[in-house]
């Protein structure tokens, strides 16, 4: 499931391959992923312009194009942004195609239509709530272990839970958060505001490591998702090593569920506080 490092990456692909190129078509399918537009103003809006820029905000990508056209992008539980030349297959499950006018076609599929596309003015995608409402992002912005203690101060719930609000950090998911508190670690249900200075430094330390980590080890043109059912290596640490040695210790990582997510921990790196 993309999360901050899996987003950045594509982020980065995509301004690899379009930043500078104009779209010659531009193609949506009519399903729920489309927001505030039609697959004719899709058409309409993206055809003839020209990507002056690419930025990512937690989960988000926000794609500027000359005349003041964005296109806000969010890849839900599976979306992917990938590129065909001329002469190759479509990927499975293509629901908006940008043809650019180097005669390469970037796709966005996306399975089980999670996930948003909205295209409009700029300033009004950044303005919407998606964009608009997002934390701090470890990567984009001023995340210091003070900034990481003023998000986690007074917050009862169990640290993991605080780490996976985007109103709170931008870009930690399920995965992440759990990867951080290992290399913290603490105990995912520890209450957020229990944590003291030390363990608030090495929870930055961790959060900075685990994304700068996955990023480095995921970074390519078509991304796997862990636990989508093919063969994809698993870069993390303890996400779904349940039952198998921790790498630190070699005691045995636990899963357990919390707000109706599995958790993975190593019960004797991360004590119940
Ligand atoms: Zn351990």
């Amino acid at each position: 499931m993309p999360e901050l490092p899996e987003v950045e990456i594509t982020r980065r692909n995509l301004e690899r391959w379009a930043l500078g190129r104009r779209v010659v078509e531009a193609q949506a399918e009519v399903c729920r992923l489309l927001e505030g537009c039609t697959a004719a103003t899709f058409r309409k809006r993206l055809r003839g312009r020209a990507l002056e820029d690419i930025e990512r905000r937690g989960k988000y990508l926000l794609a500027t194009f000359d005349g003041d056209v964005g296109l806000l992008c969010h890849l839900g539980m599976n979306g992917r942004w990938l590129r065909r030349h001329a002469g190759e297959h479509a990927p499975q499950h293509a629901r908006a195609v940008l043809h650019l006018d180097d005669d390469q076609t970037l796709f966005y599929a996306n399975a089980r239509l999670l996930g948003r596309l909205a295209t409009g003015p700029v300033d009004r995608l950044r303005a919407s709530p998606g964009w608009s409402s997002l934390g701090v992002d470890p990567l984009r912005d001023r995340f210091t272990p003070s900034v990481l203690r003023s998000v986690l101060a007074g917050r009862r719930a169990p640290v993991k839970n605080v780490l996976m609000d985007q109103h709170r950090i931008a870009g930690l998911g399920n995965i992440q958060a759990a990867e951080a508190l290992w290399l913290a670690r603490i105990h995912p249900t520890t209450p957020a505001d229990a944590l003291d200075r030390r363990e608030v430094e090495r929870l930055h330390r961790g959060i900075l490591r685990t994304l700068r980590d996955t990023i480095a080890e995921s970074e390519g043109d078509e991304i796997e998702y862990v636990g989508e059912g093919g063969d994809a290596p698993n870069p993390f640490r303890v996400y779904q090593h349940e039952g198998e040695a921790c790498s630190r210790c070699g005691d045995t990582v636990m899963r357990i569920r919390m707000a109706g997510r599995s958790t993975f921990f190593c019960p004797s790196c991360q004590p119940e506080a």
